[in-house]
């Protein structure tokens, strides 16, 4: 690399080999999942009006007060990198009349920008994958929601991580909990970190949510919400624990989990790994992989009509972190790598390739340089199973004879279906087994 080479930017990842793999891994169970519980999938933009932000997130918050990303476009308009999804798909929602919808599903993912200090697992620029009910007001979406989010995390392999559950009631029950907790921290202001100090007057509930030490110890015997609660508030929430239990998730009650943004009402939670698991240890000090609740308030937020709404968003690259690397690249099927060492059977053997590829098997060619490295290059690749096509010395047609190279009796005789199967499909090609000491032959009729 010259010296010359810009750099790129910090906190932005390439991500490439296994990692992408699992990247990839986490988006597609993702949408595999989403579809069992009938979401439907929305591309939003990557950039909003800044006020889209700033009025449904809420000023106070880190993400509006120091993360964003805005500037001026050559209009003279303030615009920002989305930070988040939500307030996104609210806009969305109301512009484009998407009430006619309601309830509705909906479903997305892509990146997200945020100006924070990188270290691992916290980046500049990450990705989201994200799920929102928008205009149901019953806890049974809560629900619904939170089993979808337990199923992608389960089909990924992830073990040792719960979902931690609180509830913020309802406005009447948010701010007498809120003035409570003004009154608690302010009478220990001086010992309280500055930034919580500053908090109290501000947005006294994010003091709960705060890492430092200094805060740790009065947040410990804070107020807790259920003194507080309307029976409403109650019943809601009981409604979501006893419909998550009905529903298989085990949850775990978090009496001072609150969630960074201003919109939340009822419902917040987050999946955390359990201390001392293998995930944390994978995860370090960023530990939340996914978070979301209840945003009733959001799209009055937006100038739109009150709209019940609840949501997640978890972060790719977190996930990704915690899922094995071996799971991710082997496919459930056969993997074939093909080549040839003669001279002049290449189109035959990019045939063969395309066959396979058509019938569903995940396909590797090597048919350049030297012939006699092919095989070995071939090898290289790990592929289950080595298809080397060799001429036929009987006739000088367009066949392939074929060696397959496979590790056990068990995917000798996969293969053996998987070519009577191309065979049956594809009417150019005709298969026989065990020719003339090798293990199969496919005629290409003209
Ligand atoms: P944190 O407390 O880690 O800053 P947050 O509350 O700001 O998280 P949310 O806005 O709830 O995060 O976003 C949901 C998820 O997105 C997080 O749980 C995390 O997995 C991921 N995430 C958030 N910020 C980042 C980031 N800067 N880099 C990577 N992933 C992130
Ligand atoms: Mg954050």
């Amino acid at each position: 690399m010259s010296k010359n080479t810009p750099q790129a930017i910090r906190g932005t990842q390439d991500i490439f080999g296994p990692d992408a793999e699992a990247f990839a891994f986490v988006v597609e169970t993702f949408e595999r999942v989403r579809r069992l519980y009938r979401f439907r999938r929305v591309e939003m933009p990557v950039f909003e009006k800044t006020e889209v932000f700033a009025r449904s997130i809420g000023e106070t918050t880190d993400i509006v007060s120091k993360e964003m990303y805005s500037f001026e476009d050559r209009g003279g308009e303030s615009l920002t990198l989305r930070p988040e999804f939500t307030a996104g798909i609210a806009r969305a929602y109301l512009t484009n009349g998407w009430q006619q919808h309601a309830p509705v599903k909906l479903a997305t993912h892509g990146p997200l920008f945020r100006y924070e200090r990188p270290q691992k697992g916290r980046y500049r620029q990450f990705h989201q994958i994200d799920a929102e009910i928008i205009g149901a007001a019953e806890p049974q979406a809560d629900v619904e929601l939170l089993a979808m989010a337990d199923q992608v995390i389960r089909e990924l392999g992830i073990t040792g991580v719960t979902l931690h559950l609180n509830t913020l009631g309802d406005a009447d029950s948010r701010e007498a909990w809120r003035a409570a907790l003004v009154e608690h921290f302010r009478a220990v202001k001086g010992e309280l970190s500055e930034e919580s100090q500053e908090r109290l007057e501000k947005n006294p509930l994010r003091i709960l949510d705060s890492k430092d030490r200094r805060d740790r110890q009065f947040v410990a015997d804070a107020p807790v919400i259920d003194q507080f609660l309307s029976d409403e508030a109650r019943s809601f929430f009981d409604a979501v624990t006893s419909g998550l239990d009905a529903a298989g998730v085990k949850w775990k009650r978090a009496e001072s989990l609150v969630r960074g943004l201003d919109y939340y009402r009822h419902t917040a939670f987050e999946f955390i790994p359990d201390e001392g698991s293998e995930a944390a240890g994978k995860l370090g000090s960023q530990s939340t992989i996914l978070g979301g609740g209840r945003y009733d308030g959001l799209m009055e937020s937006l100038g739109g009509a009150p709209t019940p709404a609840v949501g997640w968003a978890a972060g790719i690259e977190r996930l990704a972190m915690l899922v094995g690397a071996s799971d991710t690249v082997l496919s459930d099927r056969l993997t074939y790598v093909v080549t040839t060492e003669h001279e002049g059977l290449e189109p035959i053997a990019w045939r063969l390739a395309s066959l396979l590829r058509q019938a569903g098997s995940a396909t590797d060619v090597i048919l350049t340089g030297s012939v006699k490295k092919r095989f070995k290059k071939a090898n290289s690749l790990e592929a289950d199973a080595i298809l080397v096509v060799r001429p036929d010395s009987d006739k000088q047609s367009a066949d392939a004879l074929i060696d397959f190279k496979v590790s056990d009796e068990e995917q000798r005789v996969d293969l053996e279906m998987e070519f009577e199967d191309i065979a049956s499909r594809f009417s150019e090609v005709e298969f026989a087994e065990e020719y003339h000491g090798f293990d199969a032959k496919l005629t290409f009729l003209q």
